[in-house]
């Protein structure tokens, strides 16, 4: 890849950050009060060209590119919002079911998802694991032209709301296959949100699969290769994750420097010392770094590469390095960083997530290190 955007690129990028400023910015307290993200917020977000952006445009998709969905989430990410999170998982969802659908499943699962009419789903986190895909118990047993799902999945993201999600199940074989599941599904139903440290509406709750009946014909890809399936799909969230987190990191530096430049200490703005300074200048090392390699897998990702390991070893690096960023920002804020007033508080939150969703980073270490004892 060259180091210069696009026309398309740059104007996608400037259509994020007028989203975020004009739909999500003003609509932040009211997420954080009730725990929720508004509805009408998937149509504008539909309507923005940010949901199937991958997607060809007979599906009802933009037909774009990896590294403009990256691009795309950057800027939302730069509002603390979940909003963000839930962009990046219709978006890596839809894409997944495109990859591995037949045309029936293309047809009937992938519009509603890009039209904001439904809401996308990922469940594979059970109860007694989120890292081990040989411990998952919800099984599938085969009955006629369908196949019945019993089970309960762990923490996920707007299991809740209309739509359709792949689920990961033991079929009669003991191998994990995947299931598109429509969630108005008879026997489909689910807990009250878990209550979280951040990211505000995210939506997260356990669901119950009590004889839930799914057609034959809604197995994603090969019967007992949804491991395959749960692995491609990761290592592309985890670039989009790496994406969030490069936006948040950024804007813990945009309130860091525009706290540091106002705050007088001892007759002379913060700015003015030069231990801040030093703080401020890693904190913009250590984004730039994690901004441009995770563009670089992004393109990857875009050239057909398996990312696998590459996206693992983003995700060690830029994890700790962000989370050092929002520590430093909320020590330049002072006592100020620790109060609700201030963005940092929200951003620091939301900045503990990633190292332990989609695949913690022990698991990405052990990606790296047995990939490299291979080599
Ligand atoms: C905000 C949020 C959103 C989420 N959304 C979804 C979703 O949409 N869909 C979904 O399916 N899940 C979702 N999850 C669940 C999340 O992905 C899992 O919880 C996560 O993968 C970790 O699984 P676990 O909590 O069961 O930890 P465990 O797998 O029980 O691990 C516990 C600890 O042991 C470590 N560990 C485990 N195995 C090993 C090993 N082999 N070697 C070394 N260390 C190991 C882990 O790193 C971790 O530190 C979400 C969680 C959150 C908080």
């Amino acid at each position: 890849m060259d180091f210069i955007l696009s026309g398309e690129s740059k104007m996608m990028v400037k259509a994020a950050r007028d989203f975020a400023r004009q739909e999500i910015d003003p609509i932040i307290g009211k997420i954080e009060k009730e725990d929720a993200i508004p509805e009408d917020i998937w149509q504008k977000f539909a309507k923005a060209q940010m949901l199937g952006i991958m997607i060809p445009k007979e599906y009802g998709g933009i037909g774009s590119s990896a590294l403009n969905v990256i691009f795309i989430l950057e800027e939302l990410a730069k509002t603390g919002s979940a909003a963000a999170f839930l962009v990046a998982l219709s978006n890596s969802v839809s894409e997944t079911i495109y990859h591995w659908g037949s045309e029936a499943l293309r047809e009937r699962f992938i519009p509603p998802l890009c039209n904001g009419s439904g809401y996308a789903t990922m469940a594979f986190t059970e109860p007694a694991t989120g890292s081990d895909p040989t411990a998952i118990t919800t099984t599938a047993k085969p009955d006629g032209d369908y196949y019945v799902l019993n089970g309960t999945k762990r923490f996920i993201s707007y299991g809740h709301k209309k739509g359709y999600g792949v689920f990961y199940a033991k079929d009669e074989t003991e191998r994990v296959t995947a299931f598109l599941v429509d969630k108005s599904s008879d026997g489909y139903t689910w807990s009250k949100p878990w209550s979280l440290m951040g990211l505000a509406g995210q939506g997260l709750v356990d669901i119950f699969l009590k004889d839930v009946k799914v057609p034959k014909e809604n197995i994603l890809g090969d019967k007992g290769r949804g491991f395959h399936i749960l692995l491609r799909w990761i290592a592309g969230e985890r670039v989009q994750q790496m994406a969030f987190m490069v936006g948040m990191g950024q804007e813990c530096l945009n309130e860091a420097l525009k706290f540091a430049k106002e705050r007088m200490v001892r007759g002379r703005p913060m700015t003015a010392m030069q231990g801040f300074q030093w703080m401020l200048a890693e904190m913009h090392a250590s984004i730039e770094a994690s901004r441009w390699w995770t563009y670089r897998v992004a393109s990857k990702q875009d050239q057909g590469d398996d990312i696998t390991v590459d996206s693992a070893a983003l995700k060690l690096f830029v994890v700790p390095t962000i989370q050092e960023v929002a520590r430093k920002a909320l020590q330049i804020h002072g006592s100020y960083g620790y109060c609700k007033d201030y963005k940092i508080e929200r951003l620091y939150r939301m900045i503990a997530s990633p190292g332990v969703t989609a695949g913690s980073t022990e698991i990405q270490k052990t990606l790296v290190g047995s990939a490299l004892a291979r080599s």
